[in-house]
């Protein structure tokens, strides 16, 4: 039986999002490439991928601003491998990407950054892995991509939508969209 058909027909898939980012070098291109190396692996589905939005670098006024996004995914990888996963593909982007023109920034850069912001109802914290992400609900840049794909999510530990969320944010970053193009066709 064929992978896909396998995952198929698996019940104890969940869905998860997860949120990208980038702020050096080619941005959108380093967004969109992770995308399809998380669409390559066998036992993640990409649902959805909200647009691509410009955003305000929070917590270091040197860095240069972020390409955002953030993907609906369903997987029946635990939380924990798909951090693998993650950061393995983040190894694998700064792998390729090391000799990439990077500009003279004393501010933190990033080729790309791949956050669990949720993992279906799931609360988990250890040093390893928070989820859902410890900051999701005070980030304009994960909220914002959220609101197009997920504004009915529910923080299981909140017990708010996405959308308030959102409307709660006391000041919220500058998060501006950055075109109608996607990081990619999810349903290819
Ligand atoms: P940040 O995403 O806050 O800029 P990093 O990308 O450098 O920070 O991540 C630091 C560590 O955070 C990762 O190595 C990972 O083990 C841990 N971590 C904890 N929770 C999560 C999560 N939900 N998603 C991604 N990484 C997480
Ligand atoms: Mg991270």
């Amino acid at each position: 039986m064929s992978e896909k058909r396998r995952f198929r027909g698996n019940q104890r898939s969940v869905t998860a999002y997860i949120g990208l980012g980038s702020n050096v070098g080619d941005r959108v291109g380093f967004v969109q490439q992770a995308v399809q190396l998380l669409k390559d692996i066998p036992r993640i589905k990409v649902l959805e991928c909200s647009s691509l939005y410009e955003t305000e670098p929070v917590g270091d006024e040197y860095a240069e601003w972020f390409v955002n996004a953030v993907l609906a995914i369903e997987t029946e990888l635990t939380c924990e491998e798909l951090l693998d996963v993650l950061k393995d593909i983040e190894a694998r982007l700064n792998e390729l990407n090391k000799v990439v023109d990077r500009p003279r920034s004393p501010g933190r850069m990033r080729i790309i950054d791949l956050d669990i912001l949720f993992f279906g109802n799931e609360v988990h914290g250890t040093s390893y892995l928070t989820v859902p992400h410890p900051r999701v609900h005070r980030r304009a840049f994960a909220l914002v991509p959220l609101l197009e794909i997920a504004p009915d999510m529910v923080h299981p530990s909140l017990g708010k939508t996405v959308a308030q969320l959102h409307d709660e944010l006391p000041e919220p970053e500058q998060v501006l969209l950055y075109g109608t193009r996607r990081p990619d066709e999810c349903h290819g």
